[in-house]
């Protein structure tokens, strides 16, 4: 899921990739390209239409940053939207005061409802609660078995119809359903209804008097994420029909493209509560639109890394360093030295390199850094003398071996930190010409 999506909006965000600072026709491409995106995955146009608007007017009001470079800004505005439309903090599920709670289910045949049962009431059973499934599904014929097949894997037991129970009438099954709860004191009553293959006027009267027959405290209409463009009329179709208090998304472990799951709070103003990724009982979570956000943007940490980087930049030297590289200056040891520095105030390298896509060559350096290294730089170059540091062309074999010497180091370390400073003065050169913000290292991004 969201794959197309994820690569589409990485793309139009690698545009951005060592422009200075953002322009006005800058945000607009990439708007444009975001926009794109958004539509060809499905979503709603006018969730895309907010839903770009926001960005744009975010990102011409954007201060310039000092931490973060214009790629590194319009993904934490793009971030902060897509958490924002999917609906931002999750809500928890909402219990009666005078048990049982009564949980109802509403969707298209095939939406998932009858396993979301067997997913709701296993983790019910986990969260301490005593859950009974109803059988409230009579028009597929084998629904009521599989329901209590589900009952029984989640080791939850099963209210279905039987002389007495309403045999044939799912209003009846249901209402005894929630009796019998009552009586047998279960805490929450999970009741699976009919579906049909599209909306259909009778469907929704049988949903609406289920509803009637039990007052229930949430009603949950399950969304199958693959249908695409039908799920906003389909959502519409049940919010008008019998109303629900939340959503569940199901087939997220699909390939389609995404919409529904972008479109369906912006369209229905109401709630994602879970999110349901496989046929297995345990293929069941609660939604969280930040982790959404971030699987859609598919940049693993990289947008903890954003906020460390926020956190922890030193503006002030880093405005230095950069009008230094953009006049005649020259990057210096002791500016390496400054960098280090920076870097390991990020917290641990090692960790911070798991958080970095495609950092390629510079990675590899990286990785067998050593958080003692700075200690050692800086013995290095304290044992030069300003001339040397000035002007590391001098450094010949001699001047090494002293070095060396002078800070417990060997000629291969001193040899090694001048190739690297040679690089990361290439480095810091190209940085400078992209404007000189960002990250050290995130120039990629
Ligand atoms: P209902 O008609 O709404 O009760 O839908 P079902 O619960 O019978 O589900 C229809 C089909 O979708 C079944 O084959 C389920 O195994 C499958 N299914 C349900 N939820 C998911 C899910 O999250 N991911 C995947 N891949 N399949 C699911």
């Amino acid at each position: 899921m969201f794959a197309n999506l994820s690569d589409r909006l990485t793309a139009s965000f690698k545009q951005l990739r060592g422009k200075g600072r953002l322009s006005e026709a800058d945000i607009d491409a990439t708007v444009s390209e975001i926009r794109r995106a958004l539509l060809e995955a499905d979503v709603a146009l006018p969730v895309v239409r907010a839903f770009t608007a926001n960005v744009r007017e975010r990102a011409k009001s954007a201060e310039v940053s000092a931490a973060l470079n214009p790629a590194q800004q319009v993904i934490k505005i793009v971030n902060a939207e897509l958490v924002e439309i999917l609906g931002g903090e999750a809500r928890d599920l909402r219990f009666a005061k005078h048990p049982p709670t009564v949980i109802m289910l509403a969707g298209l045949q095939g939406a998932g409802k009858t396993t979301l049962a067997g997913k709701l009431g296993l983790w019910l059973k986990e969260q301490g609660h005593t859950p009974l499934l109803v059988a409230s599904d009579l028009q597929r014929p084998n629904a009521v078995t599989q329901l209590q097949v589900v009952g029984e894997r989640a080791g939850v037991p099963v209210w279905a119809p039987e002389p007495g129970n309403g045999v044939g009438d799912p209003v009846a099954v249901a209402r005894s359903g929630v009796e019998h709860a009552r009586e047998k004191q279960y805490s929450v009553v999970v009741v699976d209804t009919a579906g049909r293959l599209g909306v259909d006027a009778e469907m929704m009267q049988q949903a609406v008097d289920i509803r009637d027959a039990t007052d229930p405290d949430e009603i949950l209409f399950v969304l199958d994420a693959m249908i695409g463009q039908d799920a906003v009329t389909t959502a519409n179709a049940f919010a008008e029909g019998v109303g629900f208090s939340g959503v569940v998304l199901s087939k997220l472990d699909g390939d389609a493209r995404g919409g529904a799951a972008l479109s369906v709070r912006g369209v229905t103003g109401k709630p994602v509560l879970f999110a349901s990724t496989g046929e297995k009982l345990t293929d069941f979570e609660r939604f969280h639109a930040d982790r959404m956000a971030s699987r859609i943007l598919d940049m693993g940490d990289i947008l903890t890394l954003i906020e460390q980087a926020e956190k922890t930049f030193d503006a002030a030297q880093a405005e230095e360093m950069a009008a230094k590289l953009a006049g005649d200056g020259d990057f210096t040891l002791q500016d390496f030295l400054a960098q280090l520095a920076q870097l390991k105030k990020m917290g641990s390298m090692k960790k911070m390199l798991g958080m970095l896509p495609g950092m390629g060559q510079m990675r590899e350096q990286l990785e067998n850094f050593d958080e003692r290294e700075v200690d050692r730089v800086e013995a290095i170059v304290h044992s030069m003398t300003p001339a040397e540091r000035a002007n590391p062309k001098i450094l010949n074999g001699s001047r090494r071996l002293r070095i060396a010497k002078g800070s417990g180091t060997t000629v291969a370390e001193v040899n090694s930190l001048m190739e690297r400073f040679e690089q990361a003065k290439t480095m810091m050169k190209q940085m400078a010409r992209s404007g000189g913000r960002g990250m050290p290292g995130m120039g990629m991004m």
